[in-house]
């Protein structure tokens, strides 16, 4: 069986599984309230015999039969759910009714229970079970208590006999069925509601796999690609700067400053395809972190050195005053490279004039490294996503600068996989200062 047909089983068993949970769950229900009607109802029988027979024992014994009756019906109008009552004694061998509560059946004779009763019931009340009736599918159960009456020589005088139907408890039942029946209904709306969400959750799930699919094969076809590009563009970079510089014989300005042009946009094209590789290794986990002690002055001294030239041909003053016997870092030397490489390319191309300084600072285990500009800053709005893949502060100040929107979602991989972090202060029109800690240990 494959997937889908085990999630459809799986959903019509739960469909089927919780109403019939709910059917028995009633069913079991109503069957112990029947039982406990039955024990109560019997119960009451007993009492009212009780209450019979100890104030019967006088009237029994002056044959005062009519005030007997009297009390019997009596006690029959304040206990509705109790049928007829007799009161039987023994006389000459024979049983005799002496007083029966008015609605008792005409035909009422003694049985063969009475004269049992009356003859060895000293303990106390007995019911005994009497039938099933079918009321228009409504079973009752007919149930008869007896309870002697015994004087003070404690011998039976008499037996009290009361009927009772319990038809009370079946409509306390037929209630609970009907509540038990919306109930049943309710449950069904839920269950198939439950069963959309279900469905629709199984649907987002086969769609986030496909999703996860697509990812990769579009890493793979990012991972393939970049790598094919490489070099391709690196031969091309070589060949025409061996032109440019002459190995081939004099270059004329006008062809120079061509293949200058194409050799930019060259660094370019291999500037995305490093990003674009570097993300898909970021993305697959590719990336190795050989953690060592690394000397931060000595990278940005070279860096610095390295971006110096740019720099002043933009006219900005670049300026890093490195801090003596400064702690080393535990980090990859290659990734620290990459990462403020990164930041200080960044600072001198989004800074039109004034200055990009590098500082270090340390604190306790942590050395701060800020990156400090007077360029463009950053609106509060794009601050958020900054460090989001592909994203670029779009102004009309940056409109002109290419970059792949990548390098800064890099470098935050870098530093957070060396256990650092990156934060950046910044205001629109007055610079922006980004923060790099590094742990020392
Ligand atoms: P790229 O520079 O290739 O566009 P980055 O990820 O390095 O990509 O930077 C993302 C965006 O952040 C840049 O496009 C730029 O708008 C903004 N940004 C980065 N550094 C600075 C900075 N020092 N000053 C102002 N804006 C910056």
């Amino acid at each position: 069986m494959d997937r889908k047909k085990l999630e459809i089983a799986y959903s019509i068993g739960v469909l089927i599984a919780i109403p019939l949970i709910v059917v028995v769950n009633t069913v079991i229900l109503t069957q112990s309230t029947n039982k406990a009607f039955d024990i109560e109802l019997r119960r009451k029988a007993d009492l009212a015999n009780s209450i019979i027979s100890q104030s019967s024992i006088q009237l029994i014994q002056d044959k005062d039969y009519d005030k007997l009756q009297e009390n019997l019906d009596a006690l029959e109008s304040s206990q509705p759910s109790l049928m007829h009552s007799a009161v039987i004694i023994k006389s000459n061998e024979d049983l005799k009714i002496v007083a029966h509560s008015s609605s008792a059946p005409v035909e009422l004779t003694p049985n063969a229970e009475m004269e049992a009763n009356l003859v060895y019931n000293r303990k106390g009340s007995v019911a005994t079970f009497i039938d099933t009736y079918d009321r228009k599918s409504n079973p009752a159960q007919a149930w008869n208590v007896m309870t002697p009456v015994i004087d003070e020589k404690k011998d039976v005088i008499a037996v009290v006999s009361t009927s009772l139907l319990t038809v009370d408890a079946q409509e306390v039942i037929n209630n609970a069925y009907q509540k038990s029946f919306i109930v049943l209904i309710i449950s069904i709306i839920l269950i198939v509601g439950l069963l959309f969400r279900h469905f629709r959750l199984v649907g987002y799930i086969r769609l986030l796999a496909k999703q996860r699919e697509l990812n990769q094969t579009m890493n793979d076809f990012l991972s393939v690609a970049t790598h094919e590009l490489k070099a391709p563009t690196t031969i091309i970079k070589g060949y025409l700067s061996n032109v440019v510089e002459g190995d081939f014989g004099p270059v004329k300005p006008k062809i120079k400053e061509q293949i200058d042009v194409a050799l930019s946009q060259t660094d370019r094209l291999n500037s995305l395809v490093q990003d674009l590789l570097n993300v898909s290794r970021v993305d697959q986990g590719r990336i190795e972190y050989k953690f060592t002690s690394v000397d931060t002055t000595k990278i940005l001294n070279t860096i610095i050195e390295n971006y110096r030239p740019i720099a002043e041909e933009k006219g900005l003053k670049l300026i890093f005053s490195p801090v003596d016997n400064l702690p080393f870092v535990n980090a990859d030397e290659g990734r620290v490279q990459e990462v403020f490489t990164n930041l200080i390319d960044n600072a001198i191309k989004y800074t039109k004039n004034g200055s990009v300084n590098v500082q270090q600072i340390q604190k306790k285990d942590t050395i701060i490294i800020n990156i400090r500009d007077t360029g463009f800053g950053i609106s509060l709005e794009a601050k958020q996503r900054l460090f989001q893949r592909f994203y670029r502060v779009k102004t009309s100040e940056t409109e002109t600068i290419s970059g792949t929107g990548l390098g800064l979602w890099i470098i935050k991989q870098y530093i957070e996989a060396m256990n650092g972090s990156i934060d950046v202060e910044t205001m629109e029109g007055v610079g922006s200062n980004f923060i790099v800690k590094l742990q020392i240990k």
